[in-house]
C-alpha cells in the first residue's frame, strides 16, 4: 500500500478556524457560534429560563446550532426540535434499566482507541469527539470521548488494522459527529482507505448536515466524491420540521455528487411517536431524495429515559406506517442489543 501521510493533527473546528482563518468556509465559523448558555437559548425561543434543567446541562451541556434553533417555534415548551436539545429535568433521575453505556461497546468490540469493531465485514471509526449539537437521547452522551481522540499514530494505528483484515468490506465514519472533522483530514482519510483493496464502501453517519446545511461545502462533496469507494450518507432527523429548504437543497447536491442518502430516526415520545409526523417524515425524505432506512427504538441511556416509547406502541406504529406508505417508505423498526450480530427487527 502506496500510504503518503500528511502532517496530521486532528483539530478542533475552533483550532481549525483560528489556524486557517474565515478562508475555511462559513461551516467553520457557524461551529464559532453555537447556543451553549441556556440564558441565550431561553431568550431566542422566548421560554423562561427556569424551564432549562442547570444540573441537566452540567452533566450533559447544551450545544445547538442556530439553523436548528430557527426551525423551532417560539414560545413553545412542546416544540418537537427543542425537546431534542433542552435540558430537562427528566435527565437526572436515576432508572436502574439504563446505564451509561447501554450498548456496551468500548469494553467487548474496542481494539484500538477510536475504532469499534462489532459487526462482520465492517467497522466504525470515531473520526471526531465533536458534535454541533447535543442530543438529549444520545447513547454516546456520557461515552468517554477523551480518551478516544485520534492524534496521528492512532490514525494509522487504526489504518493498518484495517488493511490486515481483508474480512472488511466497509468503513463507517461515525463519532461525535464525523463532519465536524476537517475535509482535509476526512480527504486524507478517504484516500488512504481508497488503496485498502478489501475496502468497498465508506459510509458517514452524520446530522451535521440537518443542524448545519452549509457543512455540505465543495470540499466536503470532493473527497466524498470518491472514484474507488462506494460513498453514502446516513442523516439523522427524527421530525419533519428538521428538514429546512437548505437541507433539501444539500441533499440535491450530495445525491448530483453521487452520494446515496439514507436517514435514521430515533423513536422518541413526545417528539415522533405518533403515525402522522412518522408518515410526514417519511414523505418529506422522500423529497430530500433521502431513503427511510431504521427507526430506532431508544438505546436505555442513563438520562433518557423520559424518551422512551414502550415496544407495543412502536409496534403498533410501524403497522400503522405500512398501511399508510408503501413499503419503500417504511424505515425498520430495529433495536441494538449488545452481543447480537446485527440491529435486531422489532416486529
Ligand atoms: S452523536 Fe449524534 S445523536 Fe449523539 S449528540 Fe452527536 S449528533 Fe446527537
Amino acid at each position: 500500500m502506496n500510504t503518503i501521510l500528511p502532517p496530521i493533527k486532528l483539530v478542533s473546528p475552533k483550532d481549525e478556524l483560528s489556524q486557517n482563518g474565515l478562508a475555511q468556509g462559513s461551516w467553520q465559523q457557524e461551529l464559532q457560534q453555537l447556543i451553549r448558555r441556556p440564558s441565550e437559548l431561553a431568550e431566542l425561543l422566548d421560554i423562561k429560563l427556569e424551564e432549562l434543567c442547570p444540573e441537566a446541562n452540567e452533566q450533559f451541556e447544551l450545544r445547538v446550532t442556530r439553523h436548528f434553533a430557527a426551525l423551532m417555534k417560539k414560545a413553545d415548551l412542546q416544540d418537537p426540535l427543542l425537546l431534542q436539545v433542552m435540558p430537562a429535568l427528566a435527565e437526572t433521575l436515576e432508572h436502574s434499566a439504563y446505564s451509561k453505556e447501554p450498548l456496551e461497546e468500548t469494553e467487548q468490540f474496542n481494539p484500538l482507541p477510536g475504532v469499534i469493531h462489532k459487526y462482520k465485514g465492517r467497522l466504525l471509526l470515531m473520526a471526531s469527539n465533536q458534535c454541533a449539537i447535543n442530543c438529549r437521547y444520545c447513547f454516546r452522551r456520557h461515552f468517554p470521548y477523551q480518551d478516544h481522540h485520534l492524534g496521528r499514530k492512532q490514525w494509522l494505528d487504526a489504518i493498518n488494522y484495517i488493511a490486515q483484515d481483508s474480512s472488511l468490506s466497509e468503513v463507517i465514519l461515525s463519532g461525535g459527529d464525523p463532519l465536524s472533522q476537517s475535509d482535509k483530514q476526512l480527504s486524507w482519510l478517504t484516500e488512504q482507505l481508497a488503496q485498502i483493496p478489501h475496502i468497498k464502501r465508506l459510509r458517514v453517519h452524520s446530522r451535521l448536515p440537518v443542524v448545519l446545511p452549509q457543512r455540505v461545502c465543495s470540499e466536503l462533496l470532493s473527497w466524498m466524491n470518491s472514484k474507488h469507494l462506494q460513498t453514502s450518507l446516513v442523516l439523522h432527523i427524527n421530525h419533519p420540521q428538521e428538514i429546512s429548504p437548505q437541507l433539501k437543497q444539500a441533499c440535491l447536491t450530495l445525491k448530483d455528487a453521487g452520494v446515496r442518502l439514507y436517514n435514521q430516526s430515533v423513536l422518541l415520545k413526545a417528539i415522533n411517536d405518533d403515525v402522522d409526523t412518522l408518515a410526514r417524515l417519511s414523505e418529506a425524505l422522500y423529497e430530500c431524495y433521502i431513503q427511510p432506512y431504521y427507526l430506532h427504538q431508544l438505546d436505555k441511556v442513563q438520562g433518557a429515559a423520559h424518551f422512551q416509547v414502550d415496544d407495543r406502541h412502536a409496534q403498533e406504529l410501524y403497522h400503522q406506517l405500512r398501511a399508510e406508505l408503501p413499503g419503500y417508505l417504511v424505515p425498520l423498526l430495529t433495536q441494538e442489543i449488545p452481543g447480537q450480530p446485527a440491529k435486531t427487527p422489532i416486529i
